[in-house]
């Protein structure tokens, strides 16, 4: 059984990363779960370099493997906003999601230039300084109003590629199948199993 921490504390993220390792060697541990009380400044400019600063804290603080995501939203008639500042759009991370739907929405106006995309970027860093990044992105739509009570965040407001509901609408294996999150995730737990073969020989 392998652990890794998860650097964060988003409860909606810790659980669908375990839903994607459900059924595999993996024991992921929040880093809460893991004793550490941490909360890094996210001061990158871009999705991979505040996943590094994020998954480095924790394996400097643990001298332990942790993984963490950083993702967001980027709405293509707002010049890719809310991006890297996904979580604390509209006021900070203290707004409710529906406010901060509500106050995307409103910025988007009745436009029908609706096309966006989630980013997830994951980064493992481990002891030994070995990095491994991943990108999934998920394709989409942004609606006029939101729809469904799954998921979190923007996901009532977005509608992914290929699919005639919202990401809210969607049962958790079927927005597993096609997330961001779930694509990166994937790639990653691949370059993290070639990782430890490599490490094993
Ligand atoms: P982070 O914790 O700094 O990476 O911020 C992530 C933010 O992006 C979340 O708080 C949400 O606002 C948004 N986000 C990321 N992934 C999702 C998703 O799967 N559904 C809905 N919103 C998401």
């Amino acid at each position: 059984m392998i652990r890794l921490i998860l650097a964060s504390n988003n409860a909606h993220k810790i659980r669908e990363f375990r839903e994607l390792v459900e059924g595999m060697d993996v024991e992921l541990l929040s880093q809460r779960e893991a004793g550490l009380e941490l909360d890094v400044e996210e001061t990158g400019t871009t999705f991979e370099a505040n996943a590094y600063i994020k998954a480095k804290a924790v394996t400097d603080a643990l001298g332990c493997a942790a993984v963490s995501d950083d993702s967001g939203l980027e709405v293509d008639c707002l010049d890719g906003r809310p991006g890297v500042y996904s979580a604390r759009y509209g006021g900070g991370h203290d707004v409710s999601d529906e406010d901060k739907n509500a106050f995307l929405l409103n910025e988007m106006g009745d436009t029908d230039k609706r096309s966006a995309r989630y980013v997830c970027a994951i980064c493992c860093t481990m002891p030994d300084g070995h990095v491994i990044q991943c990108r999934g992105e998920c394709e989409g739509e942004m609606l006029f109003a939101p729809r469904g009570n799954g998921g979190f965040g923007y996901d009532p407001i977005f509608r992914p590629e290929g699919h005639d509901r919202a990401m809210a609408e969607l049962t958790p294996d079927e927005k597993n199948a096609i997330s961001h999150r779930g694509k990166a995730m994937r790639e990653f737990l691949k370059k993290f199993e070639e990782y430890l073969n490599g490490n094993n020989k």
